[in-house]
């Protein structure tokens, strides 16, 4: 998500993680100030609730799209966002806010956290001019945009309606108890919400206002209304007030985008990588680790040149990452300084046979361990490194990592994992076991290929 992680109060203060007097402890900026458009053109809360069935409905109890609907005031005061709001205030935690919910419990740093440290003076103000309906006279600051569903990776954990380049394997793989075989459907080939004039005229009307815009995917860096939408922003006069963010694969970046950077107020890069080396691009295919390093090296060497002030790498902890995270730690505390020398960990919640909680008890045992001794190793290192407090903040994130693989069983989807996994690895003529001989262990789980089921 962007908002949570841009605003340009946090540069010199970055995450104050306090409490703001008068805030109910389950407020978050996002309902008032934030719009997310998902990859099809639904308009939806936020990005970090997208499991949690977080479609924003309108007063017809239809969901919205982009597709045919793009004003800013009626969509923020539908009856859905009220209510929100109002749970919110309330002190409750809206459901589509599970997510964030557990993090807190767990002890990681939630989204809502990081949204409201962005945006601490103005929750104030917020809460004050909402009505008691929920009702707010607000405009959109922060706007996140997934271009379509166009990319050039096609990672384990991903599906066509993320990735373009799925839709062609797809229905290759052999997905276990039907767990994930979405049949493709015309949303997986993407949507074209971003090429209608409505959408370019919304844009146009939003730009003025923004202080956030955040590009995500598919893949941002290769869709070429990404740049059109900086263009939009340089001529509304906006953008040197304005921070830009990206998730971003980082295999490749335009010449044009680093160019246009330089009018924008801040920049920022997470760099989502999920291992180091090999296993990086057995998770994340086709990419090849030395691209990927090039292309942080070259962030790292001109970080001022492309106006930079943020270089993040963003993990999503998984079954196939948990037990060798470490290995990216020490590559960026070794190589790194402008870039965060720490990653910011999430965990994986779906497809639900990848989660960490999938792992057999001794794999759990070896993993926490690691990631405990992890943690120590790390704080060691980082005390040579001055003044780095996101990296320090990041830390805390392995506890909530361990929480979360420790607070659910989920060994019975083992069959299923590895049915998936080494489905994939045929066609793709990659081997589990090499890349984590760890994993021999899980060789009895493994059922027996039958080759009636897989279309390969
Ligand atoms: S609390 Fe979390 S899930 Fe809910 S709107 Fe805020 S960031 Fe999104």
């Amino acid at each position: 998500m962007g908002l949570a992680e841009n605003h340009n109060e946090q540069k010199n203060n970055d995450y104050e993680l306090k409490r703001v007097e008068g805030v109910p402890p389950t407020l978050c900026a996002i309902p008032w100030n934030h719009r997310f458009t998902n990859i099809g053109g639904e308009i939806q809360l936020c990005c970090v609730s997208e499991e949690f069935g977080n479609r924003v409905l309108g007063d017809d109890g239809r969901p919205l799209n982009m597709d045919h609907l793009q004003d800013d005031e009626f969509i923020l005061n539908t009856r859905w966002m009220k209510d929100v709001r109002r749970e919110m205030l309330a002190g409750r935690w809206p459901k589509y806010c599970e997510r964030c919910r557990q993090t807190e419990k767990g002890g990681g740093v939630s989204s809502r956290q990081l949204v409201n440290a962005a945006y601490s003076r103005s929750l104030p103000n917020l809460i004050k001019n909402t009505q008691i309906d929920g009702t707010i006279n607000a405009k959109v600051e922060s706007v996140d945009l997934r271009l379509g569903n166009q990319c050039n990776l096609a990672c384990r954990m991903c599906s066509p309606r993320s990735s373009s380049r799925w839709a062609r394997d797809w229905m290759k793989v052999d997905h276990g108890n039907g767990v994930g075989a979405d049949p493709i459907t015309p949303l997986h080939r993407g949507s074209r919400y971003f090429e209608t004039q409505g959408f370019w005229e919304n844009f146009k009307k939003q730009a003025p206002h923004l202080k956030d815009l955040h590009f995500a995917g598919g893949e941002p860096m290769i869709v070429p209304q990404m740049i059109e939408a900086l263009k939009v922003c340089i001529d509304s006069g906006s953008a040197k007030n304005m921070c830009l963010t990206y998730n971003s694969n980082i295999v490749t970046i335009p010449d044009e985008a680093k160019e246009l950077w330089r009018y924008f107020g801040d920049v920022r890069i997470f760099a989502s990588l999920d291992a180091f080396g090999p296993l990086n691009d057995y998770i994340r295919h086709p990419s090849r680790w030395a691209d990927i390093s090039q292309s942080l090296e070259d962030l790292e060497a001109n970080f001022d040149q492309y106006h930079l002030s943020q270089v993040l790498v963003k993990s999503t902890v998984q079954i196939y990452n948990v037990t060798q995270i470490g290995d990216l730690f020490d590559y960026l505390l070794e190589g790194f300084k402008r870039v965060i020398p720490v990653p910011h960990l999430t965990n994986l919640y779906h497809p639900l046979y990848y989660r960490t909680q999938v792992l057999p008890r001794e794999l759990k045992a070896a993993a926490r361990e690691q990631l405990s001794q992890l943690k120590e190793r790390t704080k060691r290192k980082l005390s040579g490194h001055s003044g780095n407090h996101r990296a320090h903040l990041n830390l805390n994130s392995l506890d909530d990592i361990i929480h979360f693989m420790e607070s659910e069983d989920h060994q019975a989807l083992l069959p299923t994992f590895l049915r998936v996994a080494l489905s994939k690895d045929r066609y793709r003529e990659e081997n589990l076991f090499k890349v984590l001989p760890e994993f021999e262990v899980l060789r009895r789980y493994a059922p027996q290929p039958n080759p009636v089921d897989i279309a390969t």
